[in-house]
């Protein structure tokens, strides 16, 4: 069941690159496995998936012990200064960073470990009320307090874009994103260098895959719905 989810959504992102004139490679897909045990995370990897992501540092960490070390684990979720020091030498990419505090902290966590990260900067382009992220005026100013702290790399910028019924509705959130990231890339800011941008979910992938995502981040559609009451 999970494989057969899997390789639903990779064709359905194939299908949406062909749309869009990408190609295919240019896409990658996180497995959101928040919530999910190992068993189920094994089995997608065996079937091929190398991209996990993960919204809490405790259950990364757990995860990050128990499955293969050439796993990619994404922290997507909001994160706490003071769990930092868990994660910064356990993570491919840090996708939530929305304060230059954080962004301090993580550098001197990985200047501490010696470790380069590399992060992304979330931007909450709908101005919900409820959720993270640095309004869309301040991520040019943001991006360039981060560039200057060491160890630390910006690599693009994520969204979560609202719940919607039709997937259509968040296409101009995911063109916003994108030309953010270009206004900011015409810039030229050392240490930067804005390669992915990171949107859509179960709802809405295909719709961010053909308005220029490099990652999206799939949680029900491949591992089905989340149960919070166990
Ligand atoms: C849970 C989560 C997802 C996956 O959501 P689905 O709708 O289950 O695909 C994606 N991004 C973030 C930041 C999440 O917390």
């Amino acid at each position: 069941m999970l494989t057969h989810n899997y390789d639903q959504v990779v064709q359905n992102i194939q299908a949406a690159c062909k749309r869009a004139e990408r190609k295919p490679e240019e896409v990658t897909l996180i497995a959101v496995s928040k919530t999910k045990p190992v068993s189920m995370l094994s089995e997608i990897y065996n079937h091929g998936c190398r991209h996990f992501g993960e919204n809490k540092v405790q259950e990364l960490v757990e995860k990050y012990e128990a499955l293969p070390k050439d796993i990619k684990w994404h922290m997507i979720g909001h994160l706490q200064r003071n769990k930092v020091k868990y994660i910064v030498d356990k993570v491919f990419l840090i996708h939530s960073v929305d304060s230059l505090r954080l962004a301090e902290e993580i550098s001197r966590e990985a200047v501490k470990k010696q470790v380069q990260v590399n992060i992304l900067i979330e931007v909450n382009v709908a101005r919900e009320e409820s959720k993270f992220g640095c309004t869309p005026e301040n991520a040019c100013e943001l991006t360039m307090a981060i560039a200057k702290l060491p160890n630390i790399c910006i690599k693009g910028y994520m969204t979560i874009a609202p719940y919607v019924e039709n997937p259509e509705d968040n296409r101009g959130h995911f063109r916003k994103l994108k030309q953010i990231a270009v206004d900011i890339m015409r810039k030229n800011i050392d240490n930067v260098s804005i390669e992915y941008l990171s949107m859509g979910m179960t709802g809405d992938y295909e719709t961010a895959v053909e308005e220029g995502a490099d990652f999206v981040r799939v949680g029900t559609g491949i591992f089905g719905e989340r149960d919070y009451t166990v």
